[in-house]
């Protein structure tokens, strides 16, 4: 806000000297009058990718030399900002551009303390780089992991994304679709959450049995071409931010709408003293998948005019264990990803399906409240 404010101040500025200039231009040969400078704000953001790459795989499979490794970087970042903006779909209000700006070639395994400190934690120059992309093409030097791809902080609210080799091959990051993974992981560093955390399958729900898919994203299935209308607005809101913890508080948690309201109705009728659960869906860990939490953490009624209400939405996806019951030891990121609602209506039964994805959407309409139907 602080920037727009700014911006337009800026406009007035340029403005007002324009007009002064001319009503003061009295000299005997006065200049045609120009058109006033036309100011619009870029169509473009721009984000500066620092790289980091291991030795070996520079002087191997990569390309041989570190001329013909950066030349490939080039264009790897620009088959990534192809990715992107062709992905909005008129969805993203800016064109964005990930420019390779450097390269830094490390000996040595990249699991190493003394090289993570300098990509995570060391000065980095923010009026050179914005984001940093760490490259490891080779499980070697006593490497270990699955290998994969991740996004993490670091010091100074800066962003560093990983891809790495898994044991048993190496990463041909210009030819296999490691630009479709870059394009993921920076829309976290746009702010988005994985959206495939969401997934819920039909055997892992003991309460409604029903599966729950997300929306077709890049969050969610990196080869999707398509940013779903949730990371659309999540990536419109950071904007021009280049460390987004540093210009937002809570980037996340803010966009939890102040209310949810379900509105119940039977045969049309808005529905008193109709018994209400909520369950949560958590993250999947080691032993089991994502799943519904199969006991109610909260519970009630509906009102007069068939509606529940949940106030201070945030603290019901991040529950405190000491103000609901049965928040299990295991709940992964401390946090439900979704709420699962089940209206009882004699004895049918009936649900919605609340995840954050969807429930946060109001924030981007400047509502405070999401609401939800159930009809009997
Ligand atoms: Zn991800």
């Amino acid at each position: 806000m602080k920037k727009f404010v700014l911006f337009i101040g800026g406009i007035l500025v340029v403005f007002s000297i324009y007009g002064c200039g001319k009503s003061s231009s009295v000299g005997p040969d006065p200049k045609p009058d120009r058109d006033p400078p036309v100011l619009t704000p870029s169509d473009e953001l721009e984000f500066k990718v620092l790289v980091y790459v291991d030795k070996a795989s520079v002087e191997a499979h990569l390309g041989g030399s570190e001329r013909i490794v950066s030349s490939k970087m080039n264009e790897l970042f620009k088959k990534v900002t192809s990715y992107w903006n062709e992905s909005s779909k008129g969805k993203l209000k800016k064109k964005y551009r990930y420019t390779f700006t450097d390269m830094k070639i490390y000996e040595g395994s990249s699991q190493s303390a003394t090289l993570r400190k300098v990509i995570y934690n060391d000065p980095v120059d923010f009026s050179k780089y914005d984001v940093t992309v760490f490259f490891d093409g080779i499980q070697d030097n006593g490497e270990t992991g699955n290998g994969g791809a991740a996004h993490s902080g670091g010091t100074d609210n800066r962003s560093v994304v990983t891809v790495f080799a898994n044991a048993t091959e190496k990463k041909d990051i210009f030819n296999d679709n490691t630009f479709r993974t870059l394009t993921h992981e920076l829309g976290h560093y746009r702010g988005v959450t994985d959206l495939y955390q969401y997934i819920i399958a039909a055997n892992d729900n003991q309460v409604s049995h029903q599966k729950f898919d997300p929306p077709v994203c890049i969050m969610n299935d990196a080869a999707s071409g398509l940013w779903s209308d949730y990371a659309a607005a999540c990536i419109n809101r950071a904007g021009s931010a280049k460390q987004i913890g540093k210009e937002f508080l809570d980037f996340f948690g803010s966009m939890y709408p102040k209310n949810i309201e379900i509105n119940v109705t039977v045969s049309g009728t808005a529905k008193r003293g109709l018994d209400v659960k909520i369950y949560g869906s958590r993250a999947g860990a080691s032993g089991r998948n994502r799943d519904i939490y199969p006991t109610a953490f909260l519970s009630g009624q509906t009102d007069i005019d068939g509606k529940f209400i949940m106030r201070d939405t945030k603290n019901l996806f991040i529950p405190d264990k000491g103000k609901f019951p049965n928040i299990p030891e295991d709940l992964p990121y401390g946090r439900w990803f979704g709420l699962l609602v089940e209206v009882s209506s004699g004895t049918t039964k009936k649900y919605a399906w609340l995840p954050e994805y969807e429930v946060q959407m109001p924030f981007f309409e400047g509502k405070d409240t999401y609401t939800a139907n159930i009809a009997f």
